[in-house]
C-alpha cells in the first residue's frame, strides 16, 4: 500500500511524514505542519531508504526509534521538508501514551495488543460508530498492557492455556479478558469517553457477528460481556457521583 500512501499523504520512502499537528500539540507549537516530511532529528539524519523495489517496515521503524530516543532526552531541533525547502524547528516533547496504535488493513473484526503496540483492524475501526466505541475497544487492549498480561502470558503460557480450558468449560467468563474489559472501561472513562456505550456496543457486535454470541477461548460471549460491562458502568457512575477517584 506504500505507493498509495505516498500519493495520498505526500510521503517519500522511509521518511516519517506529519499527518496531523493538532492545535496545542508540541508539533503545532514548534511550527511543524501537516504535510511536512522529517529529514533530521537532533544530530541524526533520517534515512529515506530504498525508493525502488519492495518496501519494508524496518527502515521506517529505525527512523521512528531515532525520533523517540532524541525526544526522550528533551527539547530537540528537527529539520523538515516543506514545499521543497528545508526548515528547522525546536520541538519540545510532552509526556504522552507510551504505546503506538496501528491500524491493520483487514476484513476481520479484530483488535490485539503485543505488549508494545495496540492493533485494530480496519473492519473493527469501521464497525465502531463513534469515538466512544473506538475508545472502548482500544481501552480493552490498553488494559492488557497496563495489567502486564503479555509478560504473564509469555511466562505462564501453558498455565494460561489450562486456565482457558477451564473458563471455557464454565461458559467462558472471568480471567484476563474480563479484567481487561473492566480496567479498559475505566481507562476510556478517565480519558473522557462515555462508558455507557459499552453494553450496547457488545450487543450490536454480537447481533452482527455470530461467532461472538458464544464463549470464545478466554472470552465470555458478547452478551455476557455486555452484562458484566453494565455493572462496571454503574460502578463508574457511582464513583463519579460520590466525587471519588476513578480507580478500578
Ligand atoms: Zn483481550
Amino acid at each position: 500500500m506504500r505507493p498509495h500512501a505516498e500519493r495520498r499523504f505526500g510521503l517519500r520512502g522511509d521518511l516519517p511524514g506529519v499527518l496531523a499537528a493538532p492545535p496545542g500539540s508540541p508539533a503545532a507549537a514548534a511550527g511543524v505542519r501537516t504535510g511536512d516530511l522529517l529529514l533530521a532529528v537532533g544530530d541524526a539524519s533520517l534515512s529515506v531508504g530504498q525508493l525502488e523495489g519492495a518496501a519494508t517496515w524496518e527502515g521506517l521503524e529505525a527512523n521512528l526509534r531515532i525520533i523517540d530516543a532524541a525526544l526522550a532526552r528533551g527539547p530537540t531541533q528537527v529539520s523538515v521538508e516543506r514545499d521543497g525547502e528545508t526548515l528547522d524547528a525546536l520541538l519540545r516533547p510532552q509526556r504522552a501514551c507510551g504505546y503506538d496504535v496501528q491500524v491493520d488493513p483487514s476484513d476481520e473484526l479484530n483488535a490485539r495488543a503485543d505488549g508494545r503496540r495496540l492493533f485494530i483492524s480496519t473492519a473493527l475501526a469501521s464497525f465502531a460508530a463513534t469515538d466512544d466505541e473506538l475508545a472502548l475497544v482500544l481501552g480493552h487492549e490498553l488494559a492488557h498492557h497496563v495489567l502486564g498480561h503479555r509478560p504473564w502470558n509469555d511466562a505462564e503460557g501453558e498455565a494460561r492455556r489450562a486456565n482457558e480450558r477451564v473458563w471455557r468449560a464454565r461458559g467462558g467468563g472471568g480471567g484476563a479478558e474480563a479484567q481487561a474489559d473492566r480496567v479498559g472501561l475505566y481507562l476510556s472513562a478517565r480519558a473522557g469517553y462515555d462508558p455507557a456505550v459499552a453494553a450496547p456496543f457488545w450487543r450490536r457486535f454480537g447481533a452482527s457477528n455470530w461467532r461472538v454470541r458464544f464463549p470464545q477461548i478466554g472470552h465470555a460471549s458478547a452478551g455476557a460481556r455486555a452484562v458484566a460491562l453494565e455493572a462496571v458502568q454503574r460502578e463508574i457512575e457511582a464513583k463519579r457521583a460520590a466525587g471519588g477517584e476513578l480507580l478500578p
